[in-house]
């Protein structure tokens, strides 16, 4: 069996696999947000599904930055008591076994890759819509991490063929403007249709708004099609991936997927010269919300 745990900022998520990939039990649970807790919590999430399942099983954990392979210290996460921590060894300790860490959108991507709206593609492009913008390759298999350990941080690039409109573009936390994220995250959504109604209204509430046909949520939702479309077509260019998995909670735009491809052929290299349909596909993920936790779990696929 093989245990996943999804590492979370406002909970952990934690599953048991069986060999074939059904859930055999789940756990979820508010993050504590120290070190000490979260070792404690994780240590006792495994037992939990240990005991559950009437087994012993691999762990895999998906966290939110990354492991310095020369150090063993994660970095980047924004959970940030985890910075400059041996999450993996301690865990190891723990635990008494070997335990292996992921960056959770790089989970993501594995999990649709292995049983999920990629499986079976060669190159997959795994993308987080969510309060920020995330991603990962998975190519024949395996995740691609990276030499910088950023692979699939398509987020922190500026968003392709800007109008006169969106430069300089917003503020982004990592110190840059511009950044796709700041145009394809959850929150700047909102903010960019604020800015143009004065109206706050929620994610939800703009979708729900541009079903009943309000000209403005209409808009505000066009706009997002067009920016993820040109994000894409950037990404696409360079990594010309099979499938490309929407995932976080702005995936959940219904038609997102079907209006994203029907624009891409404007953007992507060539494409808009040629009768050829664009060979990409752009999907929804399969596993929903479970795929950062099923993608931790799948860490020991090979073995
Ligand atoms: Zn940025």
């Amino acid at each position: 069996m093989r245990i996943g745990i999804d590492l979370g900022g406002t909970k952990i998520e934690a599953i048991a696999l069986s060999p074939t990939g059904e859930e055999i039990a789940r756990r979820r649970i508010a993050t504590p947000r120290d070190y000490a807790a979260s070792l404690e919590a994780i240590t006792t999430l495994v037992r939990e599904l240990e005991q559950a399942a009437g087994g012993t099983g691999t762990v895999g954990v998906g966290i939110p930055g990354t492991v310095v392979p020369r150090t063993g210290l994660v970095k980047n996460a924004n959970s940030t008591w985890l910075n400059g921590q041996p999450l993996g060894r301690d865990l190891e300790h723990r635990l008494g076994r070997p335990v292996r860490l992921m960056n959770d959108a790089n989970c993501f991507a594995l999990s649709e890759a292995t049983d999920g709206a990629g499986a079976g593609a060669r190159v997959i492009f795994g993308v987080i819509l969510g309060t920020g913008v995330g991603g990962g390759i998975v190519a024949g298999g395996r995740v691609l991490a990276g030499a910088n350990l950023i692979a699939g941080e398509w987020g922190h690039n500026p968003l392709p063929w800007p109008s006169d409109a969106e430069q300089p573009g917003p503020p982004c936390y990592c110190g840059k403007r511009g950044c796709i994220e700041t145009w394809l995250s959850g929150p700047g959504f909102e903010r960019d249709h604020a800015q143009f109604t004065g109206r706050a209204l929620s994610g939800p509430e703009i979708v729900q708004a541009a079903a009943r046909g309000d000209p403005d949520a209409s808009r505000a939702l066009a706009r997002y099609h067009d920016r993820l479309a040109r994000a894409l077509a950037g990404l696409i260019n360079v990594l010309d991936p099979d499938v490309v998995v929407l995932g976080g909670g702005m995936s959940n735009i219904p038609g997102l997927p079907e209006a994203t491809t029907a624009l891409l052929a404007r953007y992507l290299f060539a494409a808009g010269a040629s009768s050829e349909p664009v060979a990409t596909r752009v999907v929804r993920a399969a596993h929903g919300d479970a795929s950062g936790v099923r993608g931790a779990a799948w860490l020991w696929s090979d073995g």
